[in-house]
């Protein structure tokens, strides 16, 4: 007879990650449910990451070709974090082109989907190393792997503390001079709580 009252949302309680779990089952593994419905800005974003990223991995080079800065980090090896399906592996990671990414990604139902078809001639070319289906509140990456992190549209997802450990493992998992690379939506207020997906905008 009455609908149930709207479960009210309070920052970072003790649901918070499962609620982001629960949400993300309900979502379709495309391009198109990564997006949020917003599957023709992909293109976009994966050329505009790739032009970002060039300076860091190619050097920037002035007129006549004079040098006006080396490369910072390598091309061997990128984590793409929160990665879904592998949408910012395949159209930008592998396109920079690094030889190799590992994907982590919280949801077994996207993971399934990177494997057994997304990224499934990449992972048969030797280009994919781990999948790993975590959380980025438990991810610890290996000492030293990286060149490059790339963390996108997920951290708003990691509570303040979560967040910064995160961070502090990342630090240790990259390479000397390698890089984290974070693109995420900023907002001018302190915080807009998404009841939804239970995510923050920071
Ligand atoms: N970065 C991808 C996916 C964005 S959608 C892209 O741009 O295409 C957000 C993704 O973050 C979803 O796949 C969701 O399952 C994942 N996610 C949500 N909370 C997470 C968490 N705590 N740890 C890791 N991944 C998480």
């Amino acid at each position: 007879m009455f609908d149930a009252p709207a479960k009210e949302k309070t920052l970072y309680d003790a649901t918070w990650y499962s609620d982001a779990q629960s949400y993300w089952d309900t979502v379709t593994p495309t391009v198109n449910g990564m997006l949020g419905g917003f599957a023709h800005i992909s293109t976009i974003d994966a050329t505009t990451s790739l032009s970002f990223l060039g300076e860091f991995v190619h050097g920037l080079k002035g007129r006549k070709g004079v040098i006006r800065k080396e490369p910072r980090i390598g091309k061997s090896y990128a984590c793409d974090c929160g990665a879904g399906i592998g949408r910012v592996t395949k159209e930008f990671l592998l396109k920079v082109p690094f030889e190799r990414v590992d994907v982590v990604e919280q949801s077994a139902k996207f993971v399934e989907q990177a494997r057994e078809s997304y990224l499934k001639r990449e992972i048969e070319e030797g280009r994919i190393g781990e999948i790993m289906c975590a959380g980025l509140q438990d991810f610890v990456p290996e000492e030293g792997k990286y060149d490059l992190i790339w963390c996108q549209w997920v951290l708003g997802h990691l509570t303040d503390d979560d967040f910064i450990a995160f961070f502090q493992r990342c630090k240790k998992g990259l390479k000397l001079g390698g890089i984290i690379g974070i693109k995420e939506n900023n907002t001018s207020k302190d915080l807009v709580i998404d009841e939804q997906d239970s995510s923050v905008t920071r």
